[in-house]
């Protein structure tokens, strides 16, 4: 049984299956629902499925995170016996341990080792980022190689005998910089040992700020050839100016990957600008003609206002009331006015400068002058945590800032509110916004990177309802820009009740399904194979 994933009564839609199925192995430091910071977890929560319902084979392998909390999530899946030592190189002789799950038509590996078994959530404790990180997620890399020519777990899809390895003509998808090795063990280790000579693998990145920077002298650790430190090493100017030259993970899956995806069409075209690379995009500009976009689904299970067991009220495109209800009962619940007439406007995220927690908080007051209720979910950095708090005290009848990390309550915001705010500095795709829509919740946002893809801006003069679009963008990502767009949401709102109906309608009916991405990927893997490793 699959923990939490709400899936299991979801109705099993019959989809198209893929011309030629494919051995996929996913490696990532996150998979929802087991572990999830963010949308890294639920993209590897949700896209293998979608792939393996078109009749691939997909393993996901992700580590198996013994923190104390979620411990249970992962009692479904079972230690297969199959102990593989690891040569870390300067690190040593690493034995880990392979725990397996099968799930959703999906092979879902937990790779265990001690350094995976600590308080907090997978990168960190309250303590701040583990000094280790380096090491632990080039582990999972290596052990993720190790899975398919490991693990007699491939007799799942229909015509194979139980009991095979998925062998080495497989297609790795490693997401973020936690699985950037893998490129570089394929082809900097294994290729040249004659294994997976028919492999490819594709680097997704979700998040370019986070790169996997270290000391050169840590190239040691990873148990790399020694003339694979080119492909790794790197330079940025002010990074080497304190701690001398460097190896970023990152940097060495852009060079050695087979292709490059990421989670937008926009953000793949920002990430090649000075402004959007973080120092990378003169490599991400070589690899352009092998770089795509591809914008994330919505596991529709999970978020479906008809069947979300996390809300008061279903509701759906075509009756819309149980929205009025979902709004009642979230305004009792943060012990606001019960009113219909009042906007209540939501806001969640990690609280990181990324996010843009500072201009939401700077709008408190422009939005209680509107007359808005204003919620906020978020946690993370303790500077904005108390700066929610000072600014609820200060406005207690129309802000709640409701610290932590809660997805019943991000439920319930994304299915009660009128209006989502979504100023991010930069977002690589952003899943709220997708989720607000699919509840007939309207998003304002910054016109960045995947928001600016998927928020149609409302065009009053469209004489169709389907083309008045589906939300607001603003730009700069400044409080006063962002007040600007609630206004002209506003005005809609109060005077143009049937454009708001259509916005609303528009963003409920929008084909957000992990099926559309599924079969964009399908043809990414597809290129990859035509092309010479
Ligand atoms: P990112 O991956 O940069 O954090 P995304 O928009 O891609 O941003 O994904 C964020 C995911 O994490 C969404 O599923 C969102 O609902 C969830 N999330 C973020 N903060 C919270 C929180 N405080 N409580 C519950 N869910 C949260």
């Amino acid at each position: 049984e699959r923990p939490q994933s709400g899936r299991q009564g979801a109705p099993k839609q019959a989809v198209e299956q893929a011309e030629t199925p494919l051995d996929i192995v996913f490696v990532s430091a996150e998979v929802a629902p087991w572990s999830k910071t963010g949308g890294l977890g639920d993209v590897v929560g949700s896209l293998p499925i979608a792939l393996a319902a078109r009749g691939h084979r997909v393993m996901v392998v992700a580590p198996r995170y013994m923190n104390g909390k979620s411990d249970a999530l992962y009692a479904g899946a079972f230690d297969t016996g199959c102990r593989v030592p690891l040569d870390m190189g300067a690190c040593g002789i690493q034995e880990v341990a392979f725990f397996h799950q099968h799930s959703d038509g999906v092979d879902w590996v937990f790779v265990d080792h001690p350094s995976y078994h600590r308080a907090g959530n997978p990168y960190q404790d309250e303590n701040g980022v583990f000094g280790d990180n380096q090491f632990r997620y080039a582990l999972l890399s290596l052990a993720a190689c190790e899975a398919p020519l490991q693990l007699n777990i491939g007799g799942f899809r229909s015509g194979t005998p139980p009991g095979f390895p998925y062998g080495d003509k497989v297609v790795f998808v490693a997401n973020d910089w936690h699985a950037g090795l893998v490129p570089s063990y394929i082809a900097g280790k294994y290729r040249r040992a004659g294994v997976y000579k028919d492999a490819r693998c594709i680097f997704a990145i979700h998040n370019l700020s986070h790169q996997g920077v270290e000391p050169a002298a840590t190239f040691g650790n990873f148990g790399l050839p020694e003339d694979w430190y080119d492909p790794l090493s790197w330079e940025y100017p002010s990074w080497a100016s304190i701690n001398g030259p460097a190896v970023n993970i990152l940097k060495g899956a852009l060079v050695a990957s087979d292709r490059i995806v990421t989670v937008s069409q926009g953000y793949a075209w920002e990430i090649t600008t000075p402004e959007g690379g973080w120092g990378l995009h003169g490599v991400l500009q070589a690899r352009q003609h092998v770089l795509n976009g591809i914008t994330n689904g919505v596991d529709t299970a999970e978020w479906d206002p008809a069947t979300d067991a996390h809300t008061p009220a279903p509701f759906s495109a075509n009756d819309l009331r149980g929205k009025a209800d979902c709004k009642a009962a979230l305004q009792k619940e943060l012990g606001f006015q019960v009113n219909h007439e009042v906007p209540l406007i939501g806001w969640i995220g990690r609280l990181d400068h990324q996010k843009g927690p500072d201009i939401t908080l700077e709008a408190v007051p422009g939005l209680a002058a509107r007359g808005c209720q204003f919620v906020m979910l978020g946690s993370g950095d303790a500077e904005y945590e108390n700066a929610m708090r000072a600014a609820e005290a200060e406005h207690p009848a129309s802000f709640r800032g409701w610290v932590g990390f809660s997805v019943p309550v991000a439920h319930r915001i994304i299915a009660g509110c009128d209006i989502l705010l979504m100023p991010s500095r930069f977002e690589p795709c952003g899943l709220n916004q997708l989720f607000a829509m699919r509840y007939g919740t309207i998003p304002i946002a910054h016109a960045t990177g995947g928001l600016r893809d998927t928020i149609q801006d409302y065009s009053p003069y469209a004489s169709e309802p389907a083309e008045k679009g589906t939300g607001w963008t603003f730009s700069p990502p400044e409080a006063a820009a962002m007040l600007r767009a609630v206004d002209a949401a506003l005005e809609t709102r109060w005077h143009r009740p049937d454009d708001w109906q259509a916005i609303m309608r528009n963003g409920m009916t929008a084909d957000l399904s992990w099926n559309r991405a599924a079969l964009q990927y399908e043809q990414i893997f597809n290129w990859a194979l035509m092309d010479a490793p």
